[in-house]
């Protein structure tokens, strides 16, 4: 009876590929029926790589940080920015599958070679803005980057209080407010943190987590984002 089912099951998404073919989430040509990416291989290799001077600047900022590392894959910018514009703004929420699968992967005999317990936390969102926004799109990639990598997934180890409006505040006032925002709710005594977020600009955010985190324990936290800001857009 279950190889009927599945049989009936491929059937019906042969059929469903046939009617309604997948389009590449970017420039919408039609992609072939068990393509595993929603771009086509033109907007892959369109996607912007890091430069040299990229690579410095993110070391620079992990420092900066206190990071244990930070991991980034692509330039926020051109094909990427679209698409996390509207995965962020426009409900988009289908691109996470894409958007996860750009995030960095780590191979399974690294994590052999670690041995302290490990959690995958996103950079937490206000609760008004979540109401707004439908979902954090941090949880969203949290959440795949933990299933691809086989690590445990805790979505509300950190919390986001007050929000205020930061633009009229100086940066180091900004950097304050941000820092009493964000606190930590778990006790997490030796863990190693890989802390989730969709965009990494100045590390600021990052910074205020990294400070929670460690606050309650945690003894690494390496950051994982989607893409980076490069130094003339900010
Ligand atoms: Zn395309």
């Amino acid at each position: 009876m279950k190889k009927i089912i599945k049989r009936l099951n491929s059937i019906g998404l042969y059929l469903f590929n046939s009617i309604l073919p997948k389009h590449c989430i970017a420039c919408r040509q039609i992609l072939v029926a068990d393509a595993t990416n929603q771009l086509c291989i033109s907007c892959f290799s369109k996607l912007d790589q890091l430069t040299e001077s990229d690579k410095a600047e993110i070391e620079r900022i992990a420092t900066d940080i206190g990071a244990e590392n930070i991991y980034t894959s692509y330039r926020y910018q051109g094909i990427l920015r679209k698409l996390i514009l509207s995965f962020k703004f426009q409900d988009a929420i289908e691109h996470r599958k894409q958007l996860a699968q750009i995030l960095p992967k780590f191979k399974q005999e690294e994590q052999h070679n670690m041995v302290e317990p490990k959690l995958v936390v996103p950079v937490p969102m206000h609760p008004l803005k979540r109401i707004a926004r439908k979902y954090n799109q941090a949880e969203e990639l949290a959440l795949l980057f933990a299933k691809q990598n086989h690590m445990t997934y805790q979505p509300f180890v950190l919390k986001r209080e007050t929000y205020q409006k930061q633009t009229d505040k100086n940066k180091q006032q900004r950097a304050k407010n941000l820092s009493k925002s964000i606190s930590c709710a778990e006790e997490l005594r030796g863990t190693h943190v890989y802390l989730v977020d969709d965009i990494l600009t100045t590390g600021a955010t990052l910074k205020a987590c990294i400070k929670a985190l460690k606050k309650s324990g945690a003894t690494k936290v390496t950051c994982i984002t989607l893409c980076f800001t490069p130094l003339q857009d900010k």
